[in-house]
């Protein structure tokens, strides 16, 4: 028996100093190909699926590996690894990492999934938008990849004309009894249905469109309407856009999640908004009409008379709106950043030295008392 066997690096088609990683990628490749679900009642895709299996249990142990490479399948037969390919299938290794990184968490989990239906898988979509598409809203079409159901069999996985039979192994109820010795004696245990991965049905003439899955990745655009106020880190539930259920079971959800770009002159906390407007020395000390960006755009201010740096204007109304407010919005808040003139010509220092010359204490609330104070401290 051991002779009629093939070479274990050919079933994965890798040489013999493949490293763990192209092993582990190679097998993967294989087991993907051959997987039983994705070749429902092809006996050869099933026993080139048990040989991959069989080739990587051995392979991917350092100790078996080093065995079969000095004496070849009788290095490794008789170690608990006898009886032929058919014992690989339910050998005592960890399959399951291997197989939820392969086919997803949804379909890796297929053959231990419960009966009933379940809901399908949901979706993720990260938004970037601007500062202003968030604090107005903005309508935009996405695409996303995603799994549907193929509209070639319905779902069914059969090829069209033909439907999947009755399950013979468990007549249909996707679950069988099985005798099992225990610690505590013979005790009944129910599971799912190993012909049939707990569906009940067998398909015969697979969908060729779907490989008999019944499911298909397609490209679909959504059309999505951004609320007034959303803000970095905001999930929106689209209901139904996520991948179908199992058994009957609804749709998943999409969740659209927003990343909000930073703007040049504003930024928000929440629903409220703040922007710096520089003024000028003069404006500063003589007030006088200017123009304070909003977010509706340039809103005419007066400032009053003696501002100083630092001084802050709040407008009710004029931030963002809250979402699903019907319109309420927080406020805006300016602050005043005084600026000093630099690359002054002779004849404007001049004046100013001049205009500085009047000035005296009084003119000075802050500047006064505070070398009042520091006289204070070194008397
Ligand atoms: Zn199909
Ligand atoms: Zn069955």
């Amino acid at each position: 028996m051991a002779d009629q066997k093939r070479d274990y690096y050919e079933v994965l088609g890798v040489n013999k100093n493949a490293t763990d990683d192209e092993l582990k990628k190679a097998y993967r490749q294989v087991a993907k190909k051959y997987h039983p679900d994705l070749n429902p009642g092809d006996k050869e895709a099933e026993a080139k699926f048990k040989e991959a299996n069989e080739a990587y249990a051995v392979l991917s142990d350092a100790d078996k590996r080093r065995k079969y490479d000095q004496f070849g399948h009788a290095g490794v037969d008789g170690n608990g690894f006898g009886g032929g390919a058919g014992g690989f299938y339910g050998a005592d290794m960890d399959f399951s990492d291997i197989f939820s990184s392969i086919f997803g968490g949804g379909f890796g989990g297929s053959s231990r999934r419960r009966s009933g239906p379940q809901k399908g898988a949901d979706l993720r979509y990260g938004m970037n938008i601007s500062f202003m598409e968030a604090a107005f809203g903005v309508e935009k079409d996405i695409t996303i990849d995603k799994e549907d159901v193929c509209n070639v069999c319905n779902g069914s996985g059969a090829q069209p004309g033909t439907s999947p039979e009755t399950c013979p192994t468990c007549r249909g109820s996707g679950r069988i009894q099985q005798q099992t010795q225990t610690l505590f004696g013979m005790t009944m245990v129910t599971k799912d249905c190993p012909a049939c991965q707990g569906r009940g049905t067998v398909i015969r003439t697979p969908c060729t469109n779907c490989r008999g899955r019944g499911r298909t990745k397609i490209r679909k655009s959504i059309h999505i309407k951004v609320p007034a106020g959303v803000d970095t880190g905001n999930r929106m539930p689209i209901r139904g856009e996520g991948e179908p259920g199992t058994k009957g079971g609804p749709y998943g959800d999409l969740y659209v999640e927003f990343k909000v770009a930073k703007h040049d002159i504003f930024s928000r906390s929440g629903a409220d908004t703040y922007c710096e407007v520089p003024i000028s020395y003069a404006q500063a000390a003589l007030g006088g009409e200017i123009e304070v960006p909003t977010i509706d755009g340039p809103m005419k201010y007066s400032i009053k008379e003696g501002t100083q740096p630092g001084d802050t204007v709040e407008f009710r109304g004029k931030g963002i709106p809250y979402i699903n407010s019907n319109g309420t919005r927080g406020k805006h808040t300016c602050k005043f950043i005084v600026e000093v003139p630099t690359r002054l010509s002779e004849d404007q220092k001049k004046l100013l030295r001049s205009f500085e010359g009047t000035l005296t204490e009084r003119n000075y609330a802050r500047k006064s008392g505070f070398f009042k104070k520091v006289k204070d401290i070194f008397r």
